[in-house]
């Protein structure tokens, strides 16, 4: 290391994002999802700092995430002069993300900075061609160097080369998958933390591969079939500090299938163990296939472990679309089965559905909506348009048969449509049965089915992620794993060859963006806060009177209807203290109850809307009317109570 001149490194973790249909850099205020890529190099630099890999030399490591931080290209490229230098590794690089990562590498590679790119992208696409493609052989000559495959066992060496310029062009360790048994275990930064909605939420790999074969999954191809685990102790260690030093306490296991990695077990008692004894409120989600409930024990352990919600690879309730992608171990029949015994554990089910297999039409897929609904009863589901990932073997079938791909791979986010489909012939009718699939599973009807019926411990864990889940839809228009909250843009943060807009131009256009989100986020919040009405715990007499009020004609309500509906209350619950019109008259104006405000839909909204188109024909008179203060009052009333039982509920931790 004697010819080592430099006195600090910065080493720059970076996960890039990608562009929005407009070209513009995608990044939020504040993310969902950590990049568990970022956490795992991060312990691998953090334990190469231990061992002392770099005498004499400083090394500070930043990790960047762009989908919730700007990348500072100028400034990074300052901290490559005198006797400090930078290294850009552009890490965990999905296909969706890689045209992004490429504009990034030759940026920086302009300013002189060694830059590095690594991720499923480049793994997948180098492992399934036979020669270099265009695209990385221009990085190649431009002096990038690209990383294929997992790079636990050659960290230290990839670093040292870096610091002493003599990196390689390509690194490949396709072949030598590490083991991960004495890996670190990914690495918890509080500070990075801290720009997602939630900074408790810790991620860990607790095993990487799956035995299965889905011909659009890239998984088998990249971490192989062979699974490989992390210990489990380290695992149980890992989360201890982690809740001890961080207050770090929901976890996502992002193993893409936890029911087959063997220590399964291990972990579930380990986690008990924290619970129990220790008093550490860990809880997680995880991801499984839909055989995972035979496995004797494992839902039962996972419940007591503290697991939340699990997420199921579905894929499709045709059965001929899952015989097609080679999903042979889905038994549709088995589903219902398969929900119902995580929901009776007291876990949120969560779906993954694609759509655009061969056997879909927009009719096939409303028609398998409703039986996802009605029968198979899931709670959650994310619906994504089928893509050709690199590295799967759709990809290669699809590159030898001469379809028609899309060649912008900032198009593969699983919510543009890449290729033909024969069932979906009009342009543009697969994306919006895609966007037709979200708006149908998260209309309000279906989302207080689920809540009414998953039980008071979940009510709130899943009121949570249905809030998320119709503002990425409704307000970002993306999928929620990938949207973030409040959307940031930057004038010139284009994609490179679009012109930015002259600045009035894009003020305007921003300013635009930013009324149609406000509104958008307006109608989310009023449409959340009748789903809590609908679905909030209430008083029997309140759920008689919503009743016998429901089978009213909601047209035309008189106030005899109403007279009656009290009546039938009075005779079918007897037991119950029907109130006097004074106490009723008390609680419609007390603060402080909402058992007055027995019924309140589209009437309300569309009561609004009346009053407004009075008021824009200049009848102002009309808002003094008592009606009008009335329900003001009311309407006031019932948005204070759902913004504090909102701010009460899901502010703090779940549930477990
Ligand atoms: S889709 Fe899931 S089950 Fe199928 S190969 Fe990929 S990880 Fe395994």
């Amino acid at each position: 290391m004697s010819s080592i001149s430099k006195k600090r490194v910065h080493l720059y973790l970076i996960k890039p994002s990608s562009y929005d249909d407009d070209g513009y850099i995608v990044r939020y205020f504040r993310g969902v999802l950590p990049s568990n890529t970022l956490a795992c190099l991060a312990a691998l630099t953090e334990r190469a700092r231990e061992r002392g890999i770099l005498p004499g030399l400083e090394l500070r490591t930043h990790l960047i995430d762009e989908t919730v931080a700007r990348v500072d290209v100028r400034k990074i490229a300052r901290s490559n002069r005198g006797r400090n230098k930078a290294i850009v590794c552009l890490v965990g690089v999905q296909t969706s993300q890689f045209p992004r990562a490429a504009d990034l590498a030759r940026e920086f590679r302009k300013s002189g900075v060694t830059v590095l790119i690594g991720g499923f992208h480049v793994s997948g696409l180098l492992n399934t061609v036979s020669e270099i493609p265009a695209q990385m052989q221009d990085l190649l000559d431009s002096g990038v160097c690209l990383v294929k495959g997992e790079v636990e066992e050659a960290w230290d060496e990839i670093l040292k080369d870096a610091v002493l310029d003599r990196l390689e062009p390509l690194y490949d360790f396709t072949e030598t998958r590490p083991d991960l048994e004495h890996a670190p275990v990914p690495l918890v930064d509080r500070k990075y933390l801290k720009r997602f909605a939630s900074s408790d939420f810790g991620t860990v790999d607790c095993g990487r591969g799956c035995p299965y074969k889905c011909s659009f999954c890239t998984i088998i191809n990249v971490q192989g079939q062979k699974m490989r685990f992390r210990s489990p102790e380290a695992i149980e260690q890992a989360i201890r500090e982690n809740y001890r030093a961080r207050h770090v306490w929901f976890y996502f296991f992002t193993d893409d299938n936890f029911a087959r990695n063997r220590n399964w077990e291990k972990i579930f008692d380990a986690l008990t163990r924290l619970r129990e004894i220790e008093g550490i409120p860990v809880s997680f989600m995880m991801q499984v296939d839909t055989q995972s409930h035979r496995i004797p024990r494992f839902i039962d352990k996972a419940a007591s472990a503290g697991c939340s919600n699990v997420f199921i690879g579905m894929e499709s309730i045709n059965e001929e679309n899952l015989k097609a992608a080679g999903k042979n171990q889905n038994n549709v029949g088995d589903y219902r089965n398969l929900i119902e015994a995580y929901r009776t554990a007291g876990i949120v089910t969560h779906a993954g559905y694609i759509v655009g297999f061969p056997h879909d039409t927009a009719e096939s897929v409303q028609a398998d909506l409703d039986r996802l609904m009605n029968e198979v009863q899931v709670d959650m589901a994310s619906f994504f348009i089928l893509t050709p990932l690199p590295g799967s073997h759709d990809y290669v079938r699809y590159l030898r048969d001469g379809v028609d791909l899309d060649p912008d791979f900032n198009n593969y986010d699983s919510f543009h449509q890449t290729m033909p489909h024969p069932g979906f012939p009009e342009k543009g009718s697969l994306v919006k049965t895609s966007h037709h699939a979200w708006n149908t599973f998260y209309n309000r009807h279906n989302m207080a089915r689920v809540l009414n019926r998953c039980g008071e411990k979940r009510y709130w864990q899943l009121f949570r992620n249905f809030i998320w889940y119709k503002t990425a839809i409704v307000v970002e228009r993306r999928h929620p794993m990938m949207a973030g909250f409040l959307r940031l843009k930057g004038r010139k943060q284009l994609r490179p060859g679009l012109a930015p807009l002259p600045r009035l131009e894009y003020l305007k256009t921003r300013a635009k963006e930013l009324r149609l989100s406000m509104s958008a986020l307006s109608a989310v919040f009023l449409e959340m806060q009748m789903l809590w009405l609908e679905t909030r715990k209430q008083s029997e007499l309140e759920k008689r009177i919503r009743t016998e009020i429901g089978q009213l004609s909601v047209q035309k309500i008189h106030l005899s209807d109403v007279q009656r509906a009290y009546a039938g209350v009075r005779a079918s619950l007897p037991s119950v203290t029907v109130p006097s019109k004074l106490k009723l008259f008390f609680q419609k104006w007390n603060p402080f109850t909402l058992s007055g405000q027995f019924y309140r839909s589209e009437e309300v909204l569309g009561f609004w809307k009346r009053t407004s188109v009075e008021l824009n024909r200049g009848r102002a008179w009309c808002v003094l009317r008592p009606t009008v203060i009335k329900r003001a009052w009311l309407d006031f009333k019932v948005t204070a109570h759902f913004a504090w039982a909102l701010a009460l509920k899901t502010g703090g931790e779940v549930s477990s």
